[in-house]
């Protein structure tokens, strides 16, 4: 995902570069139960959902706006539309000037920012409860009456430009995930990434942008989510007071091409300014909240989830072949890729990395994971549910993703349990279908020797 003004979670590298999170201790998985979340729905008649939940234990709200719109909508020669008009979506309405949405929210002591992925666009604040009103109608303005000016387009146009110069293009090997897409799909829209290309932004015009907003940004493409100290009756009142009176839009019709199955492996070789080679390998694999992506998630885990993992172990703790080799699964709307990323220490080719990896996939597809090893990886993704319960934020993104992405809201219920009922043959049953080598891209980069430098910048 790319984010509007930080980028903590957003490079399309932060996957591999994130410090693996510390791993409980085996025992308790599967005993333990996640309080239920009582969640309160209402969709108005202009087609806008509503998810609520009820938090009373400090005396703030979360606010979410999730736009069903993301990367995967935009046509050919759109590409980077969704996360411009993120941009936009803070630089003033009929009502309001420029950052004066933002200026609102922080005033009050809230915080509000925005991000885009390839599957949706989500506009959040955390406010003091006694501001939410506040909160909403920004929202809802923001909804109806966005002045997109040709000055306004032109100015964010030039800060998307300058936000992909610095995140990517001037990154070591920031663009290595956008080059493994374009090669890995051929037709769905995943091929190109939120970022979108330098030309098309050039391309844009004030007048497409309209076009996107008056399409996209309309009540029946998009679910409200509140999660914090608010009382329903009082929220539902507020909540049409500001929404309701807002048109709904035509209904949106999608056309998105289904990418075929991948017939052999693809290779793709760089020659960059970095000081280190580097790998990165995707398989194709189904899309998030499908039957296999529970034993893949957990496979991400016991691949590359801290030091006792077995990328990790064999990589850079036995062999030292890498000075960093992780693995995760990019799940969303559509079918996507898991990853397999590595670093390589000076004097190594990426051939031994990868032949070591291969070995290691070897092993899950033709032996059963013994079962204290998947329970481990299980308590690893229980922990990841509870620690997410503290939060009002991040119960508000993993209900928006159940709603919005999933299509079913109660998730937030029931989906530990389906980490929870994975079994060793599930595993072996997915690593042989998806991590085999005609169903992967890889990409090699080699260091150009024309820099003296480190890898960073
Ligand atoms: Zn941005």
């Amino acid at each position: 995902m790319i984010s509007r003004q930080h980028w903590t979670d957003c490079s399309p590298l932060a996957w591999f570069l994130i410090p693996a999170l510390l791993a409980l201790p085996a025992p308790l998985a599967g005993r333990v139960r996640l309080p239920h979340t009582q969640i309160d729905q209402v969709v108005l008649a202009n087609g806008l959902r509503v998810e609520m939940v009820e938090n009373h234990d400090a005396p703030v709200v979360n606010v979410q706006v999730w736009y069903h719109v993301g990367s995967k909508d935009e046509g050919a020669g759109q590409t980077g539309f969704a996360h411009l008009f993120e941009h936009l979506m803070f630089d003033g309405t009929r009502n309001l000037g420029p950052d004066e949405f933002s200026n609102y929210i922080v005033r009050s002591g809230g915080l509000d920012n925005a991000y885009t992925t390839e599957d949706a666009t989500v506009f959040w604040e955390t406010v003091p409860s006694s501001t939410l009103p506040v909160a909403l109608w920004l929202e809802a303005d923001r909804m109806r009456n966005l002045d997109i000016s040709d000055r306004s387009f032109k100015n964010e146009r030039e800060v998307v430009k300058e936000e992909r110069r610095e995140r990517f293009d001037n990154q070591p090997y920031g663009n290595v995930l956008e080059v493994l897409y374009a090669h890995a799909f051929t037709v769905h829209p995943y091929r190109h990434t939120p970022i979108g290309s330098m030309e098309d932004l050039d391309r844009a015009s004030a007048g497409d942008v309209r076009r996107f907003y008056d399409t996209y940004y309309v009540p029946n493409n998009a679910t409200l989510v509140i999660v914090g100290d608010f009382v329903k009756a009082g929220a539902e009142a507020e909540i049409r007071k500001y929404f309701a009176p807002i048109a709904a839009g035509a209904p949106i019709e999608r056309h998105i091409a289904v990418e075929p199955p991948q017939a052999g492996q693809r290779i793709v070789k760089l020659q960059q300014d970095v000081a280190l080679p580097a790998f990165v390998e995707g398989f194709h694999m189904p899309a998030d909240g499908t039957p296999d992506a529970y034993p893949l998630r957990l496979a991400a885990v016991v691949l590359s989830e801290g030091e006792s993992s077995r990328i990790y172990r064999r990589l850079v703790y036995e062999k030292q072949i890498a000075l960093q080799a992780e693995s995760s699964g990019n799940f969303t709307e559509d079918p996507n890729l898991f990853f397999v990323f590595g670093v390589l220490n000076a004097g190594y080719a990426p051939a031994q990395a990868e032949a070591e990896i291969e070995s290691l996939l070897a092993d899950l597809r033709s032996q059963p994971l013994p079962a204290a090893e998947l329970e481990k990886a299980q308590n690893e993704i229980l922990r990841e549910f509870t620690v997410d319960r503290q939060s009002n934020q991040s119960r508000a993104d993993e209900l928006g993703q159940d709603t919005v992405i999933l299509k079913d809201p109660e998730l937030v219920n029931t989906e530990v349990e389906r980490f929870l009922s994975v079994t060793p043959a599930d595993i072996e049953r997915v690593a042989r279908k998806y991590f085999v080598p005609e169903n992967m891209t890889l990409v090699e980069v080699y260091p150009d020797g024309k820099s003296g430098r480190g890898g960073g910048r």
